[in-house]
């Protein structure tokens, strides 16, 4: 059986989850849920990055001890992905004693190989980032492009560095050559030209002053604490035994997919490639990098005090809708733009005058007029079967069916919901035409059809829209029936 491994990226848990996680949540189930459905077995993890200085510091303001509160940030990012409908099969935590121990064995392995060296350090440090920059790097105020308004600060230590420089010629020909693919290729290009320039040497480790003793120990140093990109990365490794059970890692390792966002790619395209080569380990095969989620044309941001919590949407809308529209709306791999009057906007017009209304039309007529499909509804391949009467239904169907697949294998959720509402709008307009709800020899055909096409439309939605495919399938299989999603007003 062919395996498919995929990973979010590992949130910090310094604050509750916010709808870009949920963004990324979703897409990232997507394609898990499409492997599965293709008979692969998968594994999807996520996890929680909880050695970085910043939860010690959201901890201290809150005055909670760190252990708690992490766990407790860690605990509604799981219930995220449960509200969501997201099996995490793996949710590995920074904290636990096994991480410790895989990151440690990553640590010896890249020691090993004579990358990692001390020397005494001075730097600018964005702790929202948790990196050093040089002030080219920097915006026209000297502050992060990623946390403006915020101060960097000046650090002066001696650290454990990695020779990351020894790397840039063989990470440049490998992303060159999509060893290590990265979707979209415009973010590919921009990782290339970064590289282009003299890679800096970067520092892996941090005192344990300036840790507050939090993080994983360096090994044979007692006074250092492991950089927390160090580790952070590796829990995608450790959460599938890497140092701890060999067999498990063999199966999985290396990732088919690590989605994340924008913001650290440079982490995932350049460093942690890094790592892993001169660990002597096999890279991951793709990057799929989303955009971020703006809010009203705004970036989210605690201070705007724009961060739009997903649970009150989800309970309100339900998980389905949630998923729609950040699939829809937003486009996979650039910004996009959430509000709740494009939300309702959408919902009206694809889910429920769409889909919805779609379902019921033909639900009803055909129970009126006791038609059923000549075979189990159940029946994958309705289609390939040949139950189409209408040919150009049955073309548009086998059409989408591959629209949809090239779609997802390239991370285009947006045009893959295009292409199956594009059948839901065939059968409206089939629909109008065809008036089925007068009686006669043709009728039974056309509602044959229709029933053959929602078929159809649920297993084509069975990734993105799970809890909908499944409700479509009852109700054709004769179950009761259910008001899918009622307009709003
Ligand atoms: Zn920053």
């Amino acid at each position: 059986m062919t395996k498919f491994y995929i990973t979010t990226a590992i949130p910090y848990v310094n604050a509750p989850p916010h709808i870009g996680h949920a963004l990324e949540f979703v897409q990232t189930d997507v394609i898990a849920r499409y492997h599965r459905e293709k008979g692969e077995e998968v594994l999807l993890l996520s996890g929680s990055d909880e050695n970085a200085l910043k939860n010690v510091q959201a901890a201290e303001k809150a005055g909670v001890p760190v252990q708690q509160f992490i766990d407790e940030n860690a605990r509604s990012f799981v219930e995220l992905a449960e509200k969501l409908n997201i099996q995490f099969d793996v949710f590995q935590k920074g904290s636990s004693k096994d991480h410790h121990t895989s990151s440690q064995k990553l640590w010896e392995l890249c020691q090993k190989a004579g990358d990692i060296y001390k020397k005494s350090y001075e730097g600018l440090y964005c702790v929202g980032c948790e990196a050093f920059y040089t002030p080219d790097e920097l915006n026209k105020n000297q502050e992060c492009v990623e946390h403006p308004g915020r101060k960097l600060e000046r650090v002066s230590e001696e650290n454990y560095f990695f020779k990351l420089s020894k790397y840039q010629d063989k990470l440049i020909n490998l992303l060159g050559k999509d060893e290590l693919r990265i979707v979209p290729s415009t973010r590919k290009n921009e990782v290339i030209s970064f590289l282009k320039q003299p890679l800096q040497d970067i520092s892996i480790s941090r005192s344990n002053e300036r840790a507050k003793n939090w993080g994983v120990p360096v090994p044979g140093d007692d006074s250092q604490r492991i950089y927390v990109w160090f580790d952070a990365l590796n829990i995608y490794q450790s959460g599938i035994g890497f140092g701890l059970n060999e067999e498990k890692y063999k199966k999985w390792w290396p990732a088919d997919v690590h989605v994340i966002g924008k913001g650290i790619i440079r982490f995932h395209a350049i460093y942690w490639p890094a790592f892993l080569l001169s660990a002597g380990l096999p890279l991951p095969k793709t990057l799929f990098v989303h955009g971020y989620l703006t809010v009203g044309g705004q970036k989210m941001s605690k201070s705007l005090g724009n961060v739009v919590d997903p649970f009150p949407l989800i309970e309100k809308y339900g998980a389905d809708a949630v998923r729609y529209f950040l699939l829809r709306e937003i486009p996979s791999a650039e910004d996009g733009d959430f509000t709740e009057e494009k939300f309702v906007e959408r919902y009206n017009a694809d889910l429920a005058s769409g889909l919805g209304n779609l379902v019921a039309r033909v639900l009803t007529l055909s129970t009126k007029f006791e038609i059923r499909n000549s075979k189990s509804p159940l029946q994958r391949d309705l289609v390939t079967a040949g139950q189409i009467q209408n040919s150009n239904l049955q073309k548009l169907l086998e059409e989408t069916r591959e629209k949809t697949e090239k779609a997802l294998d390239d991370f285009q959720f947006s045009s893959a919901l295009e292409a199956i509402w594009e059948v839901i709008h065939f059968c409206d307009k089939y629909i109008e035409e065809k008036k089925p709800w007068t009686e006669s020899e043709g009728q039974k055909n056309v509602l044959g059809d229709l029933l053959c096409a929602l078929q159809e439309i649920a297993n084509s939605l069975a990734p993105f829209l799970p809890e909908t495919s499944e409700k479509i399938k009852v109700q054709l299989s004769g179950g009761e029936r259910v008001s899918l999603f009622p307009r709003l007003d």
